[in-house]
């Protein structure tokens, strides 16, 4: 009950007082845990129902793996696996598209396509986890085969399929394949679309440059916009820095989102971009008077099994003093005729000290960092630079897609 009604911590402490605990309280308080977001709590009470003695079952795991998805916990997420095996669920299905999903959100593609390719029954619901996974990397082409061939296959797409299907094809630019998709799921397939499904074309339209037309599709919808439809043309005004355009969609979007600290930030760079220092005052004083926070920007990096948070500027890690030094020496390397000090605000930005501590302890070539927020143009530059002095792979999953950063450049092609 304290769990449905959103009070984990009531829920909690309860747990906490219950003597002897069956698998149904420990999963009770785990798949909260999960569907909350609270993704180091879910690890942490594993690991105690491991000491405790008790084997989990599907539902337990279902909820470990979702949190290693989004902390980008691989390591864990792959000895999951093994266990999964060892209990004899190797076979379930429930428990395939977990593992997919988990491999596709750390950054694990091959392994995630490995698993779905070796599923003797491949469910609708494995299908939309393949698609978004190569959405997610900025693959759409092979999202829109996948697609195709689930079609050939006999699967009926749903409405969340579509959602996959069409974000892949914005995130590479396949403008008339989405448009294609989005008019055929009334025609082919009796499927009305959702505001979701809006918000897709409009990103659509917005990142391949037609914002006009973006705007009179924004129009043309049968029910009324709602934020995301409204924070998708903002984001492609961003891209294409059109500000007249942008102050529409932000009026809009506020509107309905007034708390959507995300928007205001979009909006106060595309000011910066045009060096708009009126603008950027504007909104920074709407955000005082309406009290909203920035969340502090945060990244996770997992490393031999153990996940290391990062927050903007922190110097809490038992290596700051060789992080710190590592962060100096990358921003040399980078810019050798700038002695810019390490402490301006984006030089510190949570996802380089995540970098840099990886560097530090790195025992594979690929790095993958797990960023709360979008990442920023100074991060994304600056990110792109260290790629051409390591042989490594730079991978950063931020709240809207994964940027693969490797010899000076990035799969997003600079479109995010
Ligand atoms: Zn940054
Ligand atoms: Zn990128």
């Amino acid at each position: 009950m304290y769990v449905h009604c959103g009070s984990v911590q009531k829920a909690r402490k309860l747990f906490d007082e219950i003597p002897q605990k069956s698998l149904i309280t420990w999963n009770a308080m785990i798949s909260g845990y999960s569907q909350h977001g609270h993704g180091m709590e879910v690890l942490d009470l594993y690991q105690d129902m491991q000491t405790s003695g008790t084997l989990p079952d599907e539902v337990t795991l279902v909820g470990v793996l979702s949190s290693c998805a989004n902390l980008g916990a691989q390591r864990i997420g792959h000895d999951l696996e093994k266990k999964i095996d060892i209990l004899g669920y190797g076979s379930n299905t429930f428990l395939k598209n977990a593992l997919m999903n988990m491999y596709a959100r750390c950054g694990n593609l091959s392994k995630a396509t490995a698993i779905f390719d070796a599923m003797p029954e491949k469910s609708l619901i494995s299908w939309t986890a393949i698609i978004g996974g190569y959405g997610m990397h900025g693959q759409g082409k092979v999202s829109v085969e996948l697609f195709d061939q689930m079609i050939r296959t006999g699967i009926k797409p749903d409405k969340a399929v579509f959602v996959s299907v069409l974000t892949a094809c914005s995130h590479a630019g396949l403008t008339e394949k989405g448009l294609d998709y989005f008019y055929s799921m009334e025609k082919k397939y009796n499927l009305k679309p959702s505001t979701e499904h809006y918000s897709c074309v409009v990103d659509l339209l917005g990142r391949a440059g037609q914002l006009s037309k973006a705007r009179d599709f924004i129009e043309s919808m049968p029910m009324n916009p709602d934020g995301p439809v409204w924070g998708a043309l903002l984001g492609a005004c961003k891209i294409h820095k059109n500000v007249e355009l942008a102050k529409l969609a932000f009026d809009k979007v506020v509107e309905l989102e007034p708390d959507n600290i995300g928007y205001y930030v979009l909006l106060s760079n595309i000011y910066s971009e045009a060096n708009d220092k009126e603008g950027i005052s504007r909104i920074r004083i709407m955000m005082r008077e309406r009290g909203v926070r920035k969340d502090p920007g945060y990244s996770f990096v997992e490393r031999n099994g153990k996940l290391h948070l990062f927050m903007a500027g922190s110097k809490s890690h038992p290596q700051e003093k060789e992080i710190y030094d590592m962060l100096r020496k990358l921003q040399h390397l980078v810019e050798p005729n700038n002695d810019r000090a390490i402490s301006t605000s984006t030089s510190v930005h949570s996802e380089r000290l995540a970098i840099a501590f990886a560097l530090l302890n790195s025992t594979e070539e690929k790095i993958c960092v797990i960023k709360n927020l979008r990442i920023c143009a100074d991060c994304h530059v600056f990110v792109k630079s260290v790629s051409k002095f390591f042989n490594f792979e730079f991978i950063i999953r931020d709240a809207t897609r994964f940027h693969h950063f490797k010899d000076g450049s990035c799969s997003c092609k600079d479109f995010w």
